[in-house]
């Protein structure tokens, strides 16, 4: 009875998806969702929270943002002659890009890669075509070239570098894409802070190509800001579906407190990436487990067959929580993903990891 009633009422698209599961944890070391595991000196803290006195939360935020965007340009050297769009994350402006596409368009990004990109898409009844990577994780140039040909992708979404493989692809590559398509390309640079390279110097190239980033990874995942540039009649039209204030005073306050201290996370994204190469080190060096190179804050290891979610549960019991890709098959078949973290809650892990798999080796095999 309830059952009909709901599916009286929804699109099919909606009813077939499944809940997007994170886990809101605290009382474990959290290294599964790509967070700045540090916090500000007290100072910081105090000035922050004094500032936030001049925060007007009775009235309704600035709907162009008009100061924060201002300071994202000039932090992340956005060209003059690119507009900029914010969303409450940037999982918001793949939604916002989406929602804007016709009835029954295509949507085309390579597999593996970041899961909103398809939820979102069928969810709202729009069709999704994957490309597997190469098994290096490179683009599969041709594969994706035939597919823009018989799909005529209205969107392309390549993240870079990559979520869950944290490779950047061949730039070549992504210029063929954007030049052989007649859609819109998205750069989703969510892991730029980590990463020393970009298209966005790229933009006034293509009128097809926007890149998107996002807070989040550098430290504000709490804040929900994600902004995206690139040609100004598109991201004219993407404004008119924008709710007008997705982007609350709060958030945009503190945004612009730390932009304004650009030394505020730099030596804190300087320890993570020293800190992972020390992980993908330790990773290569244990038996039984092949770590790839990585230049985001995370990185993605394969164990021997069938142990993935062994060792996720493990560690998982010991406290440490990571992320089991391994269950989306094809090329992460075994695979496990791990955030950087404090270099404590590095070596807990890697100790923890060792553990497991010596403890493994003595068991019978199943
Ligand atoms: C984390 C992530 C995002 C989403 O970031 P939010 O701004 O927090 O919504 C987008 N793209 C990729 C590739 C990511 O890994």
């Amino acid at each position: 009875m309830s059952k009909s009633f709901i599916q009286t009422i929804f699109r099919t698209e909606v009813l077939s998806r499944l809940t997007y599961k994170s886990t809101y944890a605290h009382n474990f070391i959290k290294l599964d969702a790509m967070e700045n595991p540090y916090t500000w000196p007290k100072s910081i803290k105090t000035e922050w929270l004094n500032s936030i006195k001049n925060c007007h939360i009775n009235r309704y935020p600035d709907s162009e943002a008009k100061q924060l965007i201002a300071i994202l340009r000039k932090a992340n050297q956005i060209p003059i002659s690119s507009k900029i769009l914010l969303g409450n994350g940037s999982d918001e402006i793949i939604q916002i890009l989406l929602m804007a596409l016709p009835n029954k368009a295509n949507v085309l990004s390579p597999s593996p890669g970041f899961v909103m990109y398809q939820h979102i898409a069928l969810s709202l009844g729009l069709n999704y075509q994957s490309i597997p990577l190469q098994n290096s994780f490179e683009l599969d140039l041709q594969a994706m070239l035939e597919s823009i040909k018989q799909h005529q992708p209205a969107i392309i979404f390549l993240a870079y570098p990559n979520n869950p493989t944290g490779n950047l692809f061949n730039t070549q590559a992504v210029e063929q894409i954007i030049n052989a398509t007649t859609g819109l390309v998205i750069i989703d640079e969510a892991y730029a802070p980590f990463a020393q390279a970009s298209f966005i110097s790229r933009l006034p190239d293509y009128r097809n190509l926007l890149v998107m980033r996002t807070l989040s990874k550098l430290g504000l995942a709490g804040i929900r800001l994600g902004f995206i540039a690139g040609n100004n009649e598109v991201i004219s039209q993407l404004n008119k579906i924008r709710l007008p204030y997705n982007i609350s005073s709060l958030t945009q306050h503190t945004a612009i407190f730390c932009l304004e201290k650009p030394d505020l996370f730099k030596p804190q994204i300087r320890q993570i990436c020293i800190d992972r190469f020390k992980v993908l080190e330790q990773l290569q060096k244990l038996k039984g487990i092949t770590a790839f190179n990585s230049a985001a804050n995370f990185i993605l290891f394969k164990t021997n067959k069938n142990q993935a979610t062994e060792i996720f549960e493990a560690l998982k019991a010991r406290g440490i929580l990571i992320k089991n890709v391994s269950t989306a098959g094809g090329l992460l078949t075994d695979c496990l993903r791990v955030t950087i973290g404090k270099a404590e809650e590095n070596k807990l892990f890697i100790e923890s990891l060792a553990a497991i798999i010596a403890d493994q080796k003595n068991k019978p095999l199943k």
